[in-house]
């Protein structure tokens, strides 16, 4: 079944662009724990943060790139050799390491903030790209700011960093600023224009200012981008990234149109982004797609009616296919507290002593209330519980 189906890579970068949001840094452990997830989730490529930016970053990719096998491990890299070599010392361990570097393209970014003419900043790319092809074969290449850059100069740009080695081409809309069409017109003038193209994979790393960086993604994996960039809980800069778990069931739920599917293991999509609202304390909103706690509640009678008789009347996705709990009987008025912690912990939260203390408390009031607790309520115990404490 997977045979006749276009595999899309999935770019996670929650540790890096991810990390970027507002209030959202993650110590060393809690980036462990993340990326394990990760592993578990079956993303190819996990982007593990900007080596050069601090020691602590460093130190994260470094230990991500030691210790964990099964997907590639990415560094990102500004176009100088201080970063690359930086990046490239911090992967150097790993399985199948990439090194990912960038510089703006578009000419309010070469005018305002690097001051470069075009000649420049395709010099720069290719000394960049060629610096990184002489440590790994995986070299990943951005022109930031492309989905503002005149599309003439995008493709010399493309063509220049393919040909010094660049084996992925991302186009980045950095600034939220694309449409569908728009994205899909980026990505199909590549494609018939840069005479190297096939020689490297197209990939698209869409920000959410307008509420349409699945939306952009999608269309750009529809003219034949081969990679998406995004994030667990579509977390990010701003308003953040392309959320994984949104394209990834769009590809999946209607592989019927888009003939293409992911490696991606959906039953972890619910854990995994717990574990991400929980370490970065940046909660889901009940109605998200996908995740949030009433992706699939039924409130309407007609609803409720038709889900007896025939859940396909009103759903289009299974909830455990993406990780929801079937609602069984889980724990009791007499399960005690280690229980509860196990019990959240397979959920997909990380609590610490106080707080698994002060839920444990909760769901003692529960249990004498309700003689099932089930796992949604516990996860609604623990969700008040995080949210009370932010
Ligand atoms: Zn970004």
């Amino acid at each position: 079944m997977l045979g006749d189906k276009r595999q899309i890579k999935i770019f996670d970068t929650t540790l890096r662009d991810g990390e970027q949001s507002p209030g959202a840094s993650m110590n060393l452990p809690e980036k462990l724990q993340i990326a394990e997830e990760l592993i578990r989730l079956g993303v190819d490529i996990i982007e593990a943060g900007f080596p050069i930016a601090s020691p602590g970053d460093f130190e994260s990719v470094r230990e991500i790139a030691t210790r964990f096998q099964g997907a590639t491990i990415c560094g990102l890299a500004r176009c100088n050799n201080a970063d690359i070599d930086r990046a490239w010392e911090a992967l150097q361990h790993a399985e199948s390491p990439r090194i990912h570097v960038f510089l703006a393209t578009s000419a309010i970014h070469r005018e305002f903030k690097l001051n470069m003419s075009r000649e420049s900043i395709i010099e720069n790319s290719v000394a960049g790209v060629k610096r990184a092809a002489g440590y790994c074969d995986d070299v990943e290449f951005s022109p930031e700011d492309a989905a503002r850059t005149e599309i003439d100069f995008l493709c010399e740009v493309v063509e220049a960093v393919i040909d010094a080695g660049a084996t992925t081409v991302n186009i980045p809309d950095t600034v939220g600023y694309a449409t569908p069409t728009h994205m899909s017109n980026v990505i199909t003038a590549l494609k018939n224009r840069v005479p190297n193209i096939e020689r490297a994979v197209i990939s698209v790393h869409c920000h959410n200012d307008l509420g349409l960086a699945v939306a952009n993604s999608l269309a750009a994996v529809e003219a034949g981008a081969g990679q998406i960039e995004c994030t667990i809980n579509g977390i990010g800069e701003r308003a953040g990234n392309c959320s994984l778990e949104e394209v990834v069931m769009a590809l999946r739920t209607r592989s019927d149109f888009y003939t293409c599917d992911t490696k991606i293991n959906s039953k972890r999509l619910v854990p995994a982004s717990r574990l991400v609202s929980s370490v970065t304390g940046l909660h889901v909103q009940r109605n998200k797609a996908i995740v949030g706690r009433n992706a699939f509640a039924h409130e309407a009678g007609i609803h409720q009616d038709g889900m007896l008789k025939e859940p396909s009347t009103y759903e289009i996705m299974r909830p455990e296919d993406v990780g929801f709990e079937k609602t069984d009987l889980v724990l009791g008025k007499h399960s005690g507290r280690a229980a509860l912690a196990d019990r959240a912990k397979q959920l997909g939260f990380t609590l610490d002593d106080d707080q698994i203390k002060s839920v444990f408390k909760q769901f003692k009031i529960l249990a004498d209330q309700k003689k099932e607790v089930l796992d949604e309520d516990i996860s609604c115990l623990i969700e008040k519980e995080i949210c009370e404490a932010n």
